[in-house]
């Protein structure tokens, strides 16, 4: 049977507002949800300190009360839980916001080696399934929310709305889609025998050549779902292509990629390695640049001048030099890897000392999954502060996708998405590494050693 485009239009439109004004999913599971529309479940989370916004607003013993899905009110001390509230203890634990991370590729499983052999029996319902996985131990490390750079567009757009719906655990994701690319650039099906390259080609819209075909790769993306833009500006490491990491979009694709972009609504995020290409993306209007490897004064002066944000991505380069020394990754990669390594940490270290603003990204995909607290320490060894790599996992990265107003702090009306650690994280960041109480939109995923005891029925 067809369903003409119309009837399936505003049947689409129906879902989207249910989902919209759907409550939280209880802990018992959508089963429960459907037999009787409760009450919200209200919850008393009483913390022993709450860094509601690292770095500016930090409070002593609170007790956060949490409606439904949302923030309801922060009140000093220990409050005892209204009849009928839950109890969270958390009284000998830091409370901070969940965690974002602008990059990961959960379609990746961050295992090169095993990717290869998968390459042959693998479908994409395999594939989604890989991405569950990585989306749930994404969340099990603390992070709330994640911008997926790159990826079977229509699988990471199905796990986006299940999870959104609490149909499936996972953090909340803003997805790009496949990232746009030139032929033979980044995001080609480098090095793979003709077959295979063929079919890794295979339906995909996301290779561009020249600015027409770039604004109608961008659209398709949109079409497919993406709610940000990823385009490859220069090469990268984890290609099989000896392409070098130097600029391989011309500036008029670039602008053509970022206005399309912006004409939707949607911000524009580059990947870009070379000095060159970063300029040249900064210059055509991007919103923030991946990786970033090579920044002189020039490069940070544009930043400044464009108010772009740098994710620098420094797990991920850890991880291909990691993999290049077991022999999991090829010559041509492990090249560009150690290209990088030599002036990638100085880059950073002047960008932040630059005044860049900088928002956290792990590239989790191109190394495993459920790490993503290492980029901390990663981030204060080159001399960012240890609250600003908070505030840029956290504050900055909520402003990076435009959703400062729901997440990205503690405050009443916001999302409640909460994480607790064991002591200041500001005095010791890879307390960040061990994650050990999750809140998604109300939704406890993970206790750790927390009392949590229900009202009594
Ligand atoms: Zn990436």
């Amino acid at each position: 049977m067809r369903i003409s485009r119309l009837a399936l239009g505003a049947w689409l439109m129906a879902g989207a507002a249910l989902a919209q004004t759907m409550p939280a999913v209880a802990q018992t599971g959508p089963a429960a949800a459907q037999t009787a529309p409760a009450a919200a479940p209200v919850r008393y989370i009483q913390a022993g300190a709450v860094l509601a916004e690292p770095g500016r607003v930090t409070r002593g013993p609170t007790t956060i009360i949490v409606r439904g899905g949302t923030i309801a009110e922060l009140r000093d001390g220990f409050v005892t839980p209204e009849p009928g509230a839950e109890l969270i203890d958390l009284r000998t634990r830091h409370v901070l916001p969940g965690l974002i991370d602008m990059h990961v590729h959960f379609y990746s499983t961050g295992e090169p080696l095993r990717a290869r052999l998968d390459f042959a029996i693998k479908d994409d319902e395999d594939g989604f399934v890989d991405a569950l996985v990585a989306a749930r131990k994404t969340l099990a490390a603390g992070f709330t929310t994640v911008r997926d750079l790159g990826g079977q567009p229509r699988g990471i757009r199905a796990l986006r709305d299940a999870i959104a719906r609490g149909d499936v655990e996972g953090p909340t994701i803003v997805n790009a889609g496949e990232m746009i690319s030139v032929t033979a650039g980044h995001g080609d099906a480098n090095g793979l025998k003709a077959e295979f390259a063929e079919a890794e080609r295979h339906g995909s819209t996301a290779l561009c050549n020249g600015a027409d075909d770039c604004r109608r790769a961008t659209r398709d993306q949109i079409f497919q779902g993406a709610e940000v833009i990823k385009f490859a500006a220069s090469g990268g490491v984890g290609s099989n292509i000896a392409g070098g990491l130097g600029k391989q979009m011309t500036d008029e694709e670039m602008k053509a990629i970022i206005d399309t972009a912006h004409a939707f609504g949607r911000k524009a995020t580059a990947h870009a390695h070379g000095k060159e290409g970063i300029d040249a993306a900064l210059r055509a209007g991007v919103d923030s640049i991946e990786h970033g490897s090579f920044i002189d004064d020039e490069t940070i002066a544009l930043f400044r001048k464009t108010g772009a944000y740098l994710v620098p991505t420094m797990l991920a380069f850890e991880s291909v030099l990691r993999q290049g020394r077991a022999g999991e990754r090829p010559a041509a990669s492990v090249a560009k890897a150690e290209e990088v390594a030599k002036v990638v940490k100085q880059s950073h270290a002047r960008a932040a000392r630059g005044g860049v603003r900088i928002a956290f990204g792990t590239d989790s995909g191109v190394g495993v999954h459920g790490i993503n607290g290492e980029e901390f320490a990663l981030m204060t060894a080159v001399g960012i502060t240890p609250v600003d790599a908070i505030r840029a996992a956290t504050v900055e990265a909520a402003t990076l996708l435009g959703r400062a107003d729901r997440i990205g702090s503690i405050a009443p009306g916001k999302d409640a998405d909460l994480i607790a650690v064991e002591g200041n994280p500001i005095d010791d960041v890879r307390r960040l590494e061990k994650v050990e109480f999750v809140m998604r939109r109300g939704v406890v995923h993970k206790l750790g050693g927390a009392r949590q005891t229900f009202p009594a029925r």
